[in-house]
Parts: structure tokens; C-alpha cells; sequence
């Protein structure tokens, strides 16, 4: 469905944070975006999404093609109405607006009244809590219910692929699992999910494929059982323990680095 071919993005015409990435999402797949901060996760979101201009970005290499067609010079509206939607990191929700004005503007770009009133009622079954606090400045929700309406507000798009930064940054356990068994459900009713996360426990949990960045390339590219299953996988480029909890990876892949030099160093002598 989403086909990224060799993809490089620049900040200021100098910044390359994005070195020949490609990457591919099936239709009605889960695929998580991995890595460590600043490894270039969002900027690709951004490519695909035709976002890079708002932050002085460009694609200065490579092919986006949505169902086989190059998006990759389209405009972010054009690319919404082809059926993409992204849920931004740090929720960017209208604070005075409530919350049914917050989904409602989600569904603006869409001219079919019928599937607008659709969807609302979806995104309302999906999410209890939004129906409660419908009409409630979303100013007041709390940062899980936020980042519900973020979701929900993308939904109300109709999209056929769902981009999501970070949906679990700054959330309660309790919380991520709400936003993951959300993300489930909307996979389940046909939506395909390009999801970037640093909770790769989360991610890989429903994903199905996974991609690992790190400073601007992928370094792997698996099934995501595989990668779980993987113990050098989880401890050196996930950093997870033996118990899934996440440790600062970066270090630890140094430490494994020094590691293997030192055991080559004596192999040597
Ligand atoms: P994070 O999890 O911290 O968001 P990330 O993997 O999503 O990390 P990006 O945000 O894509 O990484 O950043 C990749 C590189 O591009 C970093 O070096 C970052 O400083 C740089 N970068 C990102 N956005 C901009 C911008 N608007 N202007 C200049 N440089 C940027």
C-alpha cells in the first residue's frame, strides 16, 4: 500500500537526517518505525505525510508511492484525500476547542456528509471517554485522553493509512495499553498503521513487520515476532531487558561495541 524507496531528507539545505530509506506497509498491516531519538523516525513520517516543507525539510532523494502512485510531490491535503492521515508526537489538539469541535475539524477535508456522521459515531464507540467529554474544552482532558482525540480526530479523516508519532510518549502503563488495544481495533476495521515509537515493546506487540533506525538508516528490517523472539536484537538494538523493560540503548550498544572490540583485541594477542 505505502511503498518509501531510498528516501533522503534535509533540514536547511545541510541537516541529511534521512540517508536511502525504504520501507513498505501493507495493506491492512501494523509496521513500527523504531529507533533511538533523533534517528530520523519523523522525518520520514514527515516525508510521506508532505510535512517536511512546514519545517524547512525537503526530499531531496528518492520515491513515496501510495497504492502505486507518487505522493511524494503532492501537497498535504492532496495526500489526505488519498486516503492518509497522521497523528502528530506532542498530540496538537485545539486546547479551546471541545472536543467534538476537535473531531469535527478532523473530518473537514471530507465532502460526504453520510460517512462524516459515520465515523464520528465510530470514533464515540471507540472512545467512551470521548463521548463523556464531548462537550468539553479538550484544553482539559488529561494526556491520555488527548492523545485519545488526537486519534480520534485523525480517524474522523477516514483514512486508509493511519501514521502515528509516538502515540505512547509521556503515557501511564495503563494508559499505552489503551492506546495499543486502540490501535488493534482500528487496524481490525481495515486501517493500515505505519507507527514510530521509542516504547518498542508496545510497538512490536501489534505490529507485524518492524523497521530499526539509527542515525538516518534502517540497520534492520524483520518480522516483528522475530525481532522479539531475537535476544541480541532486544538487548542491543531495542534495549530491553530479559524482563521487556526498556534500558538506554545507545549506551548499551556501545558497550556491546567495546565489547566485541575488546574480545577482538584479545583474540589478537
Ligand atoms: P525523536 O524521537 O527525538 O523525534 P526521530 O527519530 O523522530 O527522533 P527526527 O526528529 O526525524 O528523529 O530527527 C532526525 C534529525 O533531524 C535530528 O538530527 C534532528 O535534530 C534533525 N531535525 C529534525 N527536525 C528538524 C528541523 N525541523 N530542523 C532541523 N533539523 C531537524
Amino acid at each position: 500500500m505505502l511503498s518509501v524507496s531510498d528516501i533522503e531528507v534535509s533540514y536547511n539545505g545541510v541537516i541529511r537526517a534521512v540517508q536511502g530509506v525504504s520501507l513498505e506497509v501493507p495493506e491492512r498491516s501494523v509496521v513500527a518505525l523504531l529507533g533511538p531519538n533523533g534517528a530520523g523516525k519523523t522525518s520520514v513520517l514527515r516525508a510521506v505525510s508532505g510535512l517536511l516543507g512546514m519545517q524547512r525539510g525537503k526530499l531531496v532523494r528518492g520515491t513515496i508511492l501510495l497504492d502505486g502512485q507518487r505522493i511524494d510531490r503532492l501537497e498535504p491535503s492532496a495526500i489526505v484525500k488519498r486516503g492518509l492521515a497522521q497523528v502528530m508526537e506532542g498530540r496538537r489538539i485545539f486546547g479551546g476547542l471541545t472536543v467534538e469541535e476537535n473531531l469535527r475539524a478532523g473530518g473537514y477535508s471530507r465532502r460526504d456528509g453520510a460517512a462524516n456522521r459515520r465515523t464520528f459515531d465510530q470514533v464515540m464507540t471507540l472512545f467512551p471517554v470521548l463521548a463523556e467529554r464531548r462537550k468539553s474544552a479538550a484544553g482539559y482532558l488529561s494526556g491520555g485522553e488527548q492523545q485519545m482525540l488526537a486519534i480520534g480526530r485523525a480517524m474522523m479523516a477516514g483514512p486508509r493509512l493511519l501514521l502515528m508519532d509516538e502515540p505512547s510518549l509521556g503515557l501511564a502503563p495503563i494508559v499505552v495499553q489503551q492506546i495499543r488495544d486502540v490501535i488493534r481495533q482500528i487496524n481490525a476495521e481495515g486501517t493500515a498503521v505505519l507507527l514510530v515509537e521509542q516504547n518498542a515493546t508496545m510497538a512490536l506487540s501489534v505490529a507485524t513487520h518492524g523497521y530499526i533506525m539509527q542515525t538516518g538508516h534502517i540497520v534492520l528490517n524483520q518480522p516483528a515476532a522475530q525481532m522479539l523472539a531475537d535476544d541480541q536484537v532486544r538487548k542491543f538494538y531495542l534495549g530491553l531487558d530479559e524482563g521487556g523493560t526498556r534500558r538506554d540503548y545507545g549506551r548499551l550498544k556501545d558497550r556491546a561495541v567495546r565489547e566485541a572490540e575488546r574480545a577482538e583485541r584479545r583474540a589478537a594477542l
